[in-house]
């Protein structure tokens, strides 16, 4: 069952047994708009508090909901645009040398194709953002699927960048899909298929043609293709804002559907 989770503002932690909270930290694009910033979601189970893309601000986002940087277990990134990233030099930077925040356990990012080399960028540009006490695992995925604890986690492409992914995430009988950016040419409906709650990119409304994002039309078509339970959009450029975008999903999907805005909190229950 999906609910609304109760508010707190002390300091958060793991969540309950067999619950799986979600927390939208940015439900927009690179385009600055009121309540939907760049792309972050940061999810938290029993055992692992896991960030899902890191747009710039979602570190201050995640902040004001109650955890710090370093609760943060593992980084995944669905694809290496900057409205995706931009944080990632910030939170090595805190890592590095903040009072308080310098990172001694090991850090680990599940990312694309391409996140070590892009690493290795971000190092040529800030020398000083290099983890210095800390060691820094990069796994890089594709088409995978492992386990982290009881975590399951399946990746599989989306082909809105070379090697953009969208994740899978399963414990205790409760299922999350995000789809990080994507096109109907991926395998987003694949990977969603009969999950308790999709997450997907909608970044435009229906009918507008689009060759690397998702319309309000292909993410109905793919919430019903895939039978999920409950599906979430995000990823919203300006003109997906200024319609009816639930009307336009539900030509297509019966089934649950949310705009999600900055700070909309879920869980899987
Ligand atoms: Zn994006
Ligand atoms: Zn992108």
């Amino acid at each position: 069952m999906m609910n609304a989770a109760t508010s707190n503002s002390e300091k958060r932690n793991f969540a309950s047994p067999n619950v799986m909270e979600i927390y939208f930290l940015g439900t927009g694009t690179a385009v600055p708009v009121e309540n939907h910033s760049p792309a972050g979601l940061f999810v938290v189970t029993p055992q692992l508090r896991l960030l899902m893309d890191i747009g710039p601000g979602s570190l201050s986002r995640l902040n004001h909901i109650g955890f710090s940087v370093d609760q943060i277990d593992y980084l995944f990134l669905s694809h290496l645009h900057p409205d995706h990233t931009l944080d990632l030099i910030t939170l090595l930077q805190v890592f590095n040398s903040a009072p308080e925040t310098v990172r001694q356990k090991k850090f680990t990012i599940i990312g694309c194709r391409g996140c070590n080399e892009f690493l290795l960028h971000i190092y040529d540009l800030y020398p000083d953002v290099f983890p210095s006490g800390y060691s820094l695992e990069i796994r890089e995925v594709y088409r995978d699927e492992f386990l982290l604890g009881d975590l399951r986690v399946q990746s599989g492409p989306t082909a809105h960048t070379e090697s953009s992914v969208a994740f899978r995430l399963e414990e205790g009988g409760h299922s999350l899909v995000y789809s990080g950016d994507a096109s109907q040419q991926g395998e987003l409906t694949r990977l969603a298929s009969g999950a308790d709650l999709l997450v997907s990119e909608c970044s435009f409304p229906a009918g507008w043609q689009t060759e690397d994002h998702l319309n309000a039309d292909e993410v109905g078509l793919i919430a019903q293709a895939s039978n999920v339970k409950s599906l979430v959009v995000t990823h919203l450029y300006p003109p997906a804002l200024r319609v009816d975008l639930l009307s336009q999903i539900h030509q297509h999907y019966q089934g649950k559907a949310q705009i999600a805005v900055d700070g909309l909190r879920l869980s899987l229950e």
